[in-house]
């Protein structure tokens, strides 16, 4: 069938609020540019380089051969998965939940996209802090209610000050989203850093928060994580501590994820859950069991790897003219600024008015492709993916030393 007339007209006004994610835009052209036989160097995407570790493959491979991967499960986590949950929140963060406090969805991104869709009415107000995860401001979008961002600063470390906080905080405020380590700058608060936040909620008992743990594990130089509801245990009433296998667990293609929330939210999230994807899919769940019960060792052995590219990156862009690089506590990005290369001009004659000219024309001139720091809510500056191999990444840094060495 050919559509005819106005095909806009045709789909959803929702629709008209959002945008294709800019960080799979970026994978998708460099993938396109490099099948086109040109040398691109990607450092868009936000999943680790390292494959799934073997014993979890062998438990999905296990799944499959006994059977147990080949019909419905239970709609948000098969029993096992959800005790293995309820066991790796209390090992690992202090934190008592019940199997039926617990959600399991297809990636952490369905698991935010359910608890954002069954609590947000047009006029609420989901508090921020940028930059963000883009995918973060789009969900709330798409619910019709409104994303309130909390600039931060690069000198405070891109992480939000209390103050800035409790400004932003409204009647209609109805959740904080918080991400720590995050992605895109790599930021992770402290202890005390988390407790000025929690303490603001404490004063606001309307609001309630959504923590974000997905890096948790990937902190450098003997950073502490700690999940805001182990500091302030008075907020596990209002709380949902969302996690997932994506990044520690290099699973982002086995799409699995979960949280932890009062029972009655839970609850809600699995009828929506039901009416949409139904399970997750049933191999990835056992797969996800061994993940949380199996051997640990190989994280910290990505974490050194991952901090030495940390600090490579860090030094080499911070003797790039024009771009200054914070150097983050965890996750796997940097978020260098690229203030100074603004108003010169590129090899191709064009002049960089915005950080989005920036990376065109560093995809054009040297095949690095970055994704722009405005697409998280923070420009001018981009966000570097350090999950690459070490020899490529250095390659990379170099490439960008050469552009902003040209610019004029
Ligand atoms: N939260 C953050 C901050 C992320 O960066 C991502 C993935 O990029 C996710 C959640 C979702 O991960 P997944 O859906 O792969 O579990």
């Amino acid at each position: 069938m050919r559509l005819t007339g106005d095909t806009m007209a045709f789909l959803a006004d929702s629709l008209a609020r959002i945008k294709p994610s800019p960080t799979i835009a970026v994978t998708d052209k460099a993938r396109a540019l490099k099948a086109a036989g040109r040398d691109v160097i990607g450092l868009g995407a936000g999943e680790p380089d390292f494959d799934t570790p073997d014993n979890i493959k062998q438990a999905a491979i296990q799944a499959i051969r006994g059977g147990k991967a080949s019909k419905y499960t239970a709609v948000d986590g098969i029993p096992e998965l959800k005790a293995a949950i309820a066991r790796k929140f209390k090992r690992e963060n202090g934190l008592d939940y019940k199997p039926s406090q617990i959600t399991v969805g297809t990636g952490g991104k369905q698991v935010l996209y359910n608890a954002l869709m069954c609590t947000l009415n047009p006029g609420d107000e989901v508090i921020i802090p940028a930059p963000y995860w883009v995918s973060y401001p789009d969900i709330v979008l798409l619910s019709g209610a409104t994303p309130v961002p909390v600039v931060t600063k690069v000198e405070d470390g891109f992480k939000m000050k209390p103050e800035a906080l409790e400004r932003a905080i409204t009647p209609k405020t109805k959740w904080l989203i918080f991400n720590s380590p995050s992605n895109p700058t790599g930021a992770a608060y402290t202890r005390a850093e988390v407790k000025a936040i929690t303490d603001v909620l404490l004063k606001h008992p309307h609001v309630w928060l959504l923590t974000d743990d997905m890096y948790e594990h990937l902190v450098y130089d003997d950073f502490a994580f700690f999940t805001p509801v182990q500091v302030e245990p008075s907020l596990y009433e209002r709380t949902l501590t969302l996690n997932g296998f994506s990044k520690a667990y290099c699973m982002t293609g086995w799409r699995l994820g979960y949280a932890g929330a009062p029972e009655f939210l839970i609850k809600a999230m699995a009828t929506l859950q039901s009416q949409s994807t139904t399970n997750p899919n049933a191999a990835a769940q056992w797969a996800g069991v061994e993940a949380l019960d199996g051997p640990q060792d190989f994280i910290p052995k990505h974490n050194a790897i991952f901090k030495e590219r940390r600090d490579l990156c860090v030094s080499m862009l911070n003797q790039t003219k024009g771009i200054h690089c914070p150097k983050p506590e965890g996750a796997f990005y940097v978020y260098p600024t690229c203030e100074g290369t603004m108003g010169k001009t590129a090899p191709s004659g064009k002049t960089l008015a915005t950080d989005e000219d920036f990376v065109t024309e560093l995809l054009e001139a040297e095949g690095v492709a970055v994704v722009q720091g405005t697409a998280f809510g923070l420009g001018p500056a981009f966000r570097i993916s350090y999950a690459t191999a070490t020899d490529v990444l250095e390659e990379a840094c170099r490439r960008i030393q050469r552009f902003c060495g040209s610019l004029r």
